[in-house]
């Protein structure tokens, strides 16, 4: 087998998705004997993809026009290079996105952290995705999962994403010797709320978390499931929230709405700290209280800070929450998997249930059987 069918874009060119042969690759693609040949069973969507098919974001790798998409996937070792030790055929895994480029942080591996302004993020910019039958990379990239969880681990993306950030809150708040934080406000309940939530639910905090959508709405009884509290923003404001069960130790707003922002900065508690993951390539401004908000947060000696992506601890992180929720929660993770689509080839409906799915939280694509060897 020489190709492998692969779904992609032109990048800078609206609606450009399509299927396409690309070359099949191999692990000797990846240099030093640590090449790792995964075959791809199942690849998520989000936001990020509709914006790279809409032309808004994302970029080709250099010397092709098209980018393989795909960011969150989840496969099954076919292959391994000579030097790789820790993992064999058979082994379920997760690629990270980020891959390094040259400053400090890339060199240790937090390649999440960098401060170069090229960033590398395969299936997003300047690198192939996972939406192929196949993909090949280095071991350092890949993570784990126990077969027992392997229904679920298409979710082990954004569940990194979620785990960075709140991994980000508490490494931040040992300033404080003594944070014991209660209670949490999640602003948005798609995916990553959803996650986020079940996260600081495992960490044992009160959470409360907020959506546009009113009532009935599958995200409000799934956060009940795993004791959390739905509260629609068209019901009630973050300032409201915050009086009826605040005050919040730890705020998550990813809600992709920027003026959200000011709010939860309002109604952090004291010592509490903020974590912004919504990324808005708008222009949107917004008058808010500045002199409120400002000494709100030099008498109450407040952090905000702002976290992308995720390192391999992150991923690490990820598998043992996943692990913990569905020993907890049997089944809870398998409910946000509500919108599968068989098959590359079927790549347009993939984008159609992405824009227009009723009630999608998570959409994928059923690359391969999940059984398949
Ligand atoms: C991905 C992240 C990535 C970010 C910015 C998100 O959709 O999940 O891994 O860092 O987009 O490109
Ligand atoms: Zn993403």
């Amino acid at each position: 087998m020489t190709t492998m069918k692969a779904v992609a874009v032109h990048p800078g060119q609206p609606s450009s998705i399509h299927l396409r042969d690309v070359p099949m690759p191999s692990v000797h693609d990846v240099p030093g004997g640590r090449g790792v040949l995964v075959r791809v069973l199942r690849v998520g969507v989000d936001g990020t993809d509709k914006e790279i098919n809409a032309a808004e974001y994302g970029m080709a790798p250099p010397g092709d026009d098209y980018l393989i998409l795909g960011h969150e996937s989840f496969g099954v070792v076919e292959a391994v290079a000579d030097g790789v030790s820790g993992v064999a055929p058979g082994d379920y895994v997760v690629a990270s996105v980020r891959r390094p480029g040259s400053s400090v942080y890339d060199a240790i591996g937090l390649q999440d952290m960098t401060t170069d302004d090229t960033y590398f993020e395969r299936g997003i910019n300047l690198r192939h995705g996972f939406l192929a039958e196949f993909y090949a990379d280095s071991a350092e990239f890949l993570v784990k999962l126990p077969k027992e969880l392997r229904s679920v681990g298409v979710l082990m993306e954004p569940m990194s994403v979620a785990e960075k950030a709140i991994g980000q809150a508490y490494e931040i708040q040992r300033r404080l010797k003594v944070w014991q934080p209660k209670r949490a406000l999640v602003l948005g309940t798609g995916t990553l709320g959803l996650l986020a939530s079940m996260i600081l639910r495992n960490r044992g905090l009160e959470v409360v978390a907020m959506g546009r959508t009113a009532r009935p709405y599958v995200n409000a009884d799934l956060l009940e499931e795993i004791g959390a509290r739905y509260l629609s923003t068209a019901d009630v404001s973050v300032a409201q929230a915050s009086e009826m069960f605040g005050p919040f130790d730890l705020i998550l707003e990813g809600t992709g709405y920027s003026p959200l922002v000011f709010e939860a900065m309002n109604a952090l508690g004291k010592n509490g700290v903020l974590v912004l993951v919504g990324i808005t390539g708008g222009d949107r401004h917004v008058e808010i209280p500045s002199d409120r908000i400002n000494q709100g947060f030099v008498l109450g000696n407040k952090v905000m800070v702002g976290s992308v992506n995720a390192s391999r601890a992150d991923f690490v992180s990820g598998v043992a929450d996943l692990a913990q929720c569905e020993l907890g929660h049997p089944g809870w993770l398998g409910k946000l998997l509500t919108h599968p689509v068989k098959g590359l080839e079927n790549y347009q409906t993939l984008l159609d249930t992405l824009t227009m799915g009723k009630n999608a939280i998570k959409v994928y694509c059923e690359v391969a059987e999940l059984d398949r060897r």
